[in-house]
């Protein structure tokens, strides 16, 4: 059939996250659009007038339980592209166009959406406890159609914070008492409203945004902590770190439950009293990460950076947004693609998690009734021998203590963790 059409429909990309699919259609100029559903079965019917479609339909969709297939269809006309994607049932439909900016061009972005979105349904709990765990909400920033930002040897942001965040995920899981949620699981998109949600809904006692660092030029490097603040930021990347993802990160909850209600007084009040206590907690909690990052990488700023946001918009959960290097750096990329690299920052993280929650263990957690006794070492007495007394583990006390051997001297204080 020849066709004069002026569009063109040049890719389709399929993203499939817990609760829902996107499907991205890249077109060269502003797709003009109709669409709509057909039962028994469930479809849904694109037609791209003005448009042509280059792309092969073969192999797009695999594992995805919610679309079975994407093909063409009869169009209306010659001049146009009709698309068909079958489906597994009727879910809750979001299409809207996207204009073209950095390196992608016009899309057409279809999502479908699982109904009864039940976010419980997707996060395992593992507390069965009368004590709660301790719940640390992990994002790893970016993913899905956007990348984040591109080094020079083409790392994308959005997998080295995915993998740093799975590593950090997996050592908060194997400590008793601590529980991660992945707000990103893997490749694909959380929108910035959705993040503090379902940290909400996982009763996160503290939210860690996972992002890698980017400028124009390839001369900053080193890892940076960011907070909330009332100030103004001042650094020579503010232009470029303020944007609404890094604040949605930070808003923790409150931004949605004080944007939501109706009431002005209520609002103002829920945000004063949120807003200092969990400041001062994200702010506590940024400097034992920089403690702890300095170990393994260099600094870019050595205190934490304020990241200033409208006054309303308070967090409920203490949240920090961490940088962890210049991925427009050389050094810095090279060492953020290293599962080494990547295991030492999730590690070091881990270790201020820890000793944020020693200092200011939750209500009801496990740490909060956790009893802490010293004891001196004396004559004949090895680690073996104090875990045995105390009837704890060996590593336990380690732990503890931060000691990397087995040895103890005659007179070493050690801190022995007694949980009720
Ligand atoms: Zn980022």
């Amino acid at each position: 059939m020849q066709t004069h059409a002026a569009n063109s429909i040049n890719d389709i990309r399929v993203w499939i996250a817990p609760d829902n699919t996107r499907v991205v259609f890249d077109l060269i100029q502003k797709p003009d659009y109709k669409y709509f559903s057909l039962s028994s079965p469930q479809r849904l019917v694109i037609d791209f007038n003005d448009s042509k479609s280059l792309i092969s339909f073969q192999n797009l969709i695999k594992e995805d339980h919610r679309i079975k297939k994407i093909r063409k269809s009869k169009p209306k006309n010659k001049n146009s592209t009709r698309i068909v994607l079958e489906l597994s049932d009727n879910f809750q439909l979001a299409v809207f166009p996207l204009a073209a900016t950095g390196q992608y061009g016009n899309r057409l972005v279809v999502d479908f959406y699982d109904k009864n979105n039940n976010v419980s349904k997707i996060i395992h709990d593992r507390s069965t406890q009368s004590k709660r765990d301790i719940v640390v909400a992990i994002v790893a920033g970016h993913g899905g159609d956007d990348p984040g930002s591109i080094g020079a040897r083409g790392s994308y942001e959005k997998r080295i914070t995915l993998a740093i965040a799975k590593k950090l995920d997996k050592l908060i899981n194997n400590h008793k008492g601590m529980k991660a949620v992945m707000i990103r699981k893997s490749d694909y998109y959380v929108t910035h409203d959705r993040k503090p949600k379902l940290a909400r809904k996982n009763k996160a006692d503290l939210l860690i945004s996972i992002h890698a660092d980017a400028f124009t030029s390839p001369k900053p490097s080193g890892a940076s902590v960011l907070v909330q603040s009332t100030r103004r930021a001042n650094s020579e990347t503010a232009h470029v770190i303020a944007n609404r993802q890094k604040e949605s990160e930070l808003l923790g909850g409150a931004g949605e439950t004080i944007k939501n209600t109706m009431d002005d007084n209520l609002a103002l009040t829920l945000a004063d009293m949120s807003k200092e206590h969990t400041m001062k907690s994200s702010y506590e909690f940024a400097t034992h990460v920089l403690t702890q990052l300095e170990k393994v990488t260099k600094l870019h700023k050595k205190q934490p950076e304020g990241l200033s946001l409208a006054v309303l918009k308070a967090p409920d959960i203490p949240s920090v947004l961490i940088e962890t290097g210049f991925i427009s750096n050389p050094q810095d990329e090279k060492n953020l693609n290293s599962s080494a690299h990547q295991q030492k920052l999730a590690k070091a993280i881990y270790t201020a998690i820890n000793s944020f929650f020693n200092s200011n263990p939750p209500e009801g957690t496990l740490l909060a009734s956790t009893m802490v006794i010293e004891h001196n070492i004396i004559r004949g007495e090895s680690l073996s021998v104090v875990a045995h007394r105390y009837k704890v583990s060996v590593d336990h006390i380690k732990r503890a203590n931060n000691l990397t051997s087995n040895t103890v001297r005659v007179g070493q204080a050690l801190k022995i963790k007694l949980t009720n």
